[in-house]
């Protein structure tokens, strides 16, 4: 940590500020400057709140020079994680991965038609919902485990693996059965109590940034599932709330360049819930492979523009079948396959 203390600080003021961080366990080492004083701190300071010294007399700025998370930092695991599943498919590594599926699962044929569709374009997760936060208590809330059975059994007939959402951890023990990782919302980014026990569970978790999240903050709500032992997690940009009104969300593509600096994670690209309309979809995702995603989640359904929710940003099986054959050039631009 740096305290750069005011031109005007007294060597009180500066002393109190030495001795409050000796107090809390770091090491200080002061450099006197013609105009400023400047205190480097140097130990564990990732568990320290810093904003406390920010307050004393004298003070200018405190800026923290290592990340507040450890496990979730690139320097942990420099070569990158690459997520295993139990058929062999990975995310993370040199493949980007296809996930896709409905927002919500509606019925058998709605899932059966999607996972035929999601195999023929040569996709390997069927993903759909079956609890779904909806922003309305009167929206279609999901299937529940009666969805998940259909969704299992669609992806077992296709050679697929299911992504799901998981709200509660009371919903953890009875998805087991059905889901190959686990997916949480933008909603639940922060839910620590479900992140936690979520540590506790040996199948990936796929980690959805919240909706006015920064990245310190996403990287941080990995660092309760990593805490917990379970280092299968795959991270997930999904459009962040801004001023903008022309799109749903904003894409941050920039996202997925700067989660690769910090952290070994795999990154996601979800374009459908970035971009809200189905129009903007194909460019978004185009932009993400190129920007270095490790896969794509993508919203799909034979009749989109009649999805039980989410429809606008739905696309159709022939505009996913085609986004995903241009995908493969730019995959290969970047040194990548799909
Ligand atoms: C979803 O994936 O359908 C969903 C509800 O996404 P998010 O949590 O990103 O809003
Ligand atoms: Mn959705």
């Amino acid at each position: 940590m740096i305290v750069a203390m005011q031109e005007k600080a007294t060597e009180e003021e500066i002393y109190a500020v030495i001795e409050a961080m000796e107090e809390a366990g770091v090491d200080v080492h002061r450099t006197t400057g013609t105009t400023q004083t400047i205190l480097a701190g140097v130990g564990s300071t990732a568990s320290l709140d810093l904003s406390k010294f920010e307050v004393f007399p004298g003070v200018l700025h405190v800026h923290r020079i290592s990340a507040p998370y450890k496990l979730a930092g690139r320097a942990w695991r420099p070569e990158g994680t690459v997520v295993e599943f139990a058929n062999g498919a990975t995310i993370g590594g040199e493949k980007v991965a296809i996930i896709a599926g409905p927002c919500a699962i509606e019925n058998r044929q709605q899932i059966f038609a999607i996972a035929a569709c999601v195999q023929g374009a040569g996709g390997g997760f069927l993903r759909g919902g079956a609890f779904k936060p909806r922003s309305s208590p009167y929206s279609f809330q999901g299937l529940g485990i009666a969805g998940l059975e259909l969704m299992r059994e669609a992806a077992d007939a296709h050679g697929l693996l299911t992504v799901s959402e998981v709200m509660e951890i009371a919903q953890i023990e009875a998805m087991l059965p059905y889901v190959d990782c686990f997916q949480v919302g933008a909603r639940n980014m922060q839910n620590f109590n479900l992140l936690r026990e979520l540590g506790q569970v040996r199948k990936p978790i796929l980690l959805k940034r919240g909706i006015a999240a920064t990245i310190e903050e996403l990287l941080l709500s990995s660092e309760y599932i990593l805490s917990g032992g379970n280092y299968d997690v795959i991270l997930c940009e999904r459009g962040i709330r801004t001023y903008e009104t022309a799109t749903r969300n904003t894409m941050d593509i920039a996202a997925i360049p700067v989660v690769k600096k910090l952290s070994h994670l795999p990154i996601v690209a979800d374009p459908s819930h970035g971009t809200g309309r189905r129009d903007m979809v194909p460019a978004m995702a185009k932009a993400a492979v190129a920007a270095g995603a490790d896969a794509l989640l993508i919203e799909i359904h034979p009749n989109a523009d009649k999805a039980a929710s989410d429809a606008a940003q739905t696309l159709f099986h022939d505009q996913f079948e085609k986004l995903v054959e241009e995908l493969r050039a730019i995959a290969a631009a970047v040194g990548r396959t799909l």
